[in-house]
């Protein structure tokens, strides 16, 4: 079942639209079901998904748009529709005289994804790119990790865990401090409040945030009995319970906050894109168009359009130009791959696959992620999980009020920021395949590290923003390529980290999840 398209490229029915729903609920579920019963409970999981599935969908069916004829041209491209291009889509929109093109190789975000207890269901289908880590001996358990990003509109912000957390100002300051004028905490601060609608006031420093912005921020309803219990232990450890998106993180814990709104994800195309869509005529969204390359004028460096492929008929490529910018906002590891099929990248690697080289600039390096430890399991008491025997339960109560379990993600809801004094304090924990160094010295952490981390799905910085006088920058502080002599074709954001602090750069911990700096800084 796949929408009929014309030569021109226009859908033939809008009708078409609800087919293309009910196949990914179909795909969704199929999915879904599978993974559950392979982990969790066999007895009557697909049938009461289904239920809950049709019954969320026949609640609130979206819509697309028709799609575009070839040659058409506006103001400006973007390209992915994840956290920040349904940001930037909204807000460039605003400016009526402008005409904005949104393209999202991904479909439309469905109804059941926003069901916080299942946030890990919405990864590894047909909602995710799907990527895997190339295995090698130093992570990984040597095997490779799953890399989820998502493809769908919302991008990553419809597969995240969606806690709510900004990052520590000293890691903006540190941006600034490296010659990226504007990125200040204080610079910055402002697009956060903008941008945030708290839904919990009497928790949170009024001075640090917004009650007014597109972004629903709420605390879970369910309270998970592990979560009131970490929190209890570490207040017996001297943390404070506070908000460590205010003033200052360290010392702090508190059951945190998430981008949801009356126990449902809220994404940044429920939250920027839906209430604009189809309300603004200067504003056109196509889904599964998945953009190839970026037409880029070799002389005078100026990104003038783009190409893409509509999922349906990969032989056709559609052309559309741009009289103002083309910004890319295809998440940190797919803006790489176009900025690298269109000419802009480095030399040598361009040259081996055959591209023309437009500009020879470091896209793709300067990678960093968040790591976990898979080594330590602790056992619970009472098990934060969904219970076979409670399942019909849990998703009735959920469907009827958006509460019990399924509204919440379970422990991952408490979250604590420390800096460790002293790494020799760790628990004494032999890593397996570690056996033969002594605990705690250095050659034992470099095997701890090498052999049990993963990644927590965070990866920023293959186009690093910086100065022209930074040899490994990609966009400068304005977020332009630095093409030489162009200035039109923009980055966006998971991918312009100049760093992020991590315990290999100063030997403190990491310090936040990504969605928020994402969609702030396409939020100005
Ligand atoms: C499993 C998971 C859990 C996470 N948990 C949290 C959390 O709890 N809190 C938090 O703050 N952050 C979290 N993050 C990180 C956060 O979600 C991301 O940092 C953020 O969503 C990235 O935004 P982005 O706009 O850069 O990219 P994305 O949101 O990934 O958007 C990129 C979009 O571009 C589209 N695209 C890609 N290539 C093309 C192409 N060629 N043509 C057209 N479209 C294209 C993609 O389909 C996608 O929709 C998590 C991420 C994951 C994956």
């Amino acid at each position: 079942m796949s929408p009929s398209v014309s030569r021109s490229g226009h859908l033939l029915k809008q009708e078409v639209t609800s087919l293309i729903q009910v196949e990914r609920l179909i795909e969704y579920i199929m999915e879904t079901a599978a993974t559950i019963n392979s982990t969790a409970c066999v007895i009557n999981t697909a049938n009461t998904f289904m239920t809950l599935m049709t019954t969320l969908l026949a609640v609130r069916s979206p819509n697309i748009s028709p799609l575009d004829s070839n040659n058409a041209e506006y103001d400006f491209i973007i390209v992915g529709g994840g956290s920040a291009g349904c940001v930037l889509a909204r807000r460039l929109s605003e400016i009526h005289s402008w005409n904005v093109l949104l393209l999202e190789a991904g479909g439309e975000e469905p109804d059941f994804a926003d069901i916080p207890g299942l946030a890990l269901f919405n990864s590894e289908n047909s909602l995710d790119w799907s990527y895997r880590t190339v295995p090698d001996e130093r992570s990984c358990n040597g095997i490779g990790c799953f890399w989820p990003r998502g493809k769908v509109l919302g991008g990553s912000s419809v597969l995240n865990a969606i806690v709510y957390v900004r990052g520590n100002p000293e890691d903006y300051d540190q941006w600034e401090e490296f010659g990226n004028s504007g990125w200040s905490f204080k610079d910055v601060l402002p697009y956060f409040i903008k941008s945030e609608n708290n839904h919990d006031p009497s928790i949170v420093d009024p001075n640090y945030h917004g009650f007014n912005g597109p972004l629903n921020v709420e605390q879970f309803r369910h309270l998970d009995e592990n979560a009131v219990t970490i929190v209890e232990a570490l207040k017996e450890l001297g943390y404070n319970e506070g908000d460590f998106n205010g003033a200052h993180q360290e010392g702090l814990v508190l059951r945190s906050q998430h981008t949801a709104y009356n126990g449902r994800r809220w994404s940044t195309n429920r939250g920027y894109l839906q209430p604009v869509r189809y309300v603004r005529s200067n504003l056109k969204v196509i889904t599964y168009a998945t953009v190839t390359r970026i037409l880029i004028n070799p002389q005078s460096r100026v990104a003038y359009g783009v190409e893409y492929i509509l999922n349906e008929d990969s032989n056709t490529v559609f052309t559309v130009m741009a009289t103002k910018e083309v910004i890319l906002s295809a998440g940190s590891l797919n803006t790489p791959q176009v900025l690298m099929l269109s000419g802009v990248g480095p030399r040598e690697h361009l040259e081996e696959l055959g591209i023309p080289v437009i500009a020879d600039l470091r896209v793709g390096y300067n990678l960093h992620d968040h790591t976990y430890s898979s080594g330590v399991v602790y056992l619970l008491n009472e098990t934060s999980k969904l219970h076979c025997s409670q399942e019909e339960n849990d998703y009735l109560e959920y469907m009827t009020t958006a509460t019990g379990h399924l509204a919440s993600t379970g422990v991952t809801q408490t979250v604590a920021f420390d800096k460790p004094q002293n790494p020799d304090d760790a628990i004494e924990y032999m890593f397996i395949g570690c056996e033969n160094f002594t605990f705690a010295t250095e050659p034992y952490w470099r095997c701890a590290v090498r052999t049990t981390t993963a990644t927590v799905f965070h990866p920023v910085g293959t186009c690093k923003m910086g100065p022209s006088s930074d040899t490994e920058a990609v966009v400068d502080p304005q977020l332009n390529t630095l093409l030489p002599r162009g200035d039109t074709l923009q980055g966006l954001p998971d991918e312009e980290y100049p760093t992020h602090r991590g315990s290999d750069h100063e030997g403190e911990n990491s310090s936040q999840n990504h969605d928020l700096p994402t969609l702030s800084q396409a939020d100005p």
